[in-house]
């Protein structure tokens, strides 16, 4: 049972493109991964239901196609078209440039296929807890393709090119199988140009006919402060090329645990020693947290253990001009070693009545 497209999208068989256009956003909106109120699972249904019927009804000839015939063979590269397609773009603005901008919808798909997922990269960088404290930036490299200059990414010896024979330059076969009123055509890329529709009458001495080439590349990654760990900032065409376009690069931000810091959030927790006569008459003292220094006030009395909370000295909140906070958690240090004299005071306190030193009283 062929689908109802136009239920799909909720318009009826005389809608304009406009109204198609429209209806699409409109759902699309709704059922986007990063926004949808909806159950996942049934926004992911639904999400894949609505693109399939906009790519067809979007397009007049697939419109035509499907209006007869009653259906529309995708052909090679459909199954493509999965959720994780969409799951890595970080706004709308983003995915509906790549559906509504430029070339108008008849590229919808193809359009997104070939600059697609499949030519972006993921490069992780371990960085540690001080430079997203500070908003580092480090220089990362990789290895992509790219497309030849030589060639210009055709893969022809002085860029001369002949229209490929298979596919008369269109780039894609169509196959008909069927007949009368259940015709069944099928839309693949041509194996033998791959798409381009072109084929080099010699090959590309640089890249071999291939038409790219491998590369070092390098990116400055400017790391957000306060940023959480895994965060992935995108760098636009510095991916994998093919031909003639180039995907874009991710680099995503592991963050290294520091030995004696632990942060969650955007506060921080640390330790600090201080001495038996420190936490017992109060002091303040100068503690290192990464390159600065901090202040920390030791009230009288503070017991081993006990947490102290410096407020907005913790870790710095993304996108603002506020930290978190710093807990610091004092621990008390008993000597081992004393002199003549430190004993004998110590040993003068011990002797003074337990009712007046809670501190002796056990
Ligand atoms: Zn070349
Ligand atoms: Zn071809």
């Amino acid at each position: 049972m062929a689908k109802d497209y136009y239920s799909a999208l909720g318009v009826n068989k005389t809608a304009s493109q406009d109204d198609i256009k429209k209806a699409f956003r409109q759902l699309a909106m709704k059922y986007h991964p990063d926004s949808t109120k909806e159950d996942k699972k049934v926004a992911e249904e639904k999400f894949k239901e609505i693109s399939e019927a906009y790519e067809v009804l979007s397009d007049p000839e697939k419109r035509r196609m499907y209006d007869q015939t009653g259906s529309v063979d995708f052909g090679q590269g459909r199954s493509d078209f999965t959720w994780q397609d969409f799951s890595h773009f970080s706004d709308f603005d983003d995915l509906f440039s790549r559906f509504f901008g430029g070339g108008g919808t008849s590229d919808f798909f193809g359009g997104f296929r070939n600059q697609g997922p499949d030519l972006d990269l993921a490069v992780k960088v371990k960085v540690s807890l001080s430079d997203v404290f500070y908003g580092e930036t480090k220089t990362v490299k990789f290895r992509r393709n790219k497309i030849c200059e030589e060639c210009n990414g055709t893969g022809a010896k002085n860029g001369k090119v002949a229209t490929c024979r298979t596919c008369g330059g269109s780039g894609q076969q169509r196959y008909v199988q069927g007949q009368g009123f259940f015709k069944m055509v099928s839309v693949v890329t041509c194996k033998t140009c791959g798409g381009t529709g072109k084929i080099p009458l010699e090959q590309c001495p640089v890249c071999k006919g291939s038409g790219t080439l491998t590369i070092t590349d390098t990116v400055d990654v400017n790391i957000p402060r306060g940023a959480p760990d895994n965060v992935k900032i995108r760098f636009r065409g510095h991916g994998q090329s093919q031909n003639g376009r180039t995907g874009d690069l991710y680099v995503i931000i592991s963050i290294t645990e520091e030995p004696g810091i632990t942060r969650r959030n955007n506060d921080l927790y640390v330790q600090q020693e201080v001495s038996f006569p420190e936490a017992t008459l109060g002091t303040e003292l100068e503690m290192n947290l990464f390159r600065e220094k901090v202040t920390l006030k030791v009230p009288p009395g503070t017991q081993p253990g006990e947490s102290l909370r410096v407020k907005g000295l913790g870790f710095p909140i993304m996108n603002s001009n506020s930290r978190g906070d710093l807990h610091v958690r004092i621990m008390v240090s008993v000597p081992k070693k004393l002199s003549a004299r430190e004993k004998e005071l110590i040993a003068e306190l011990g002797q003074m009545s337990p009712k007046k030193h809670s501190w002796f009283s056990k």
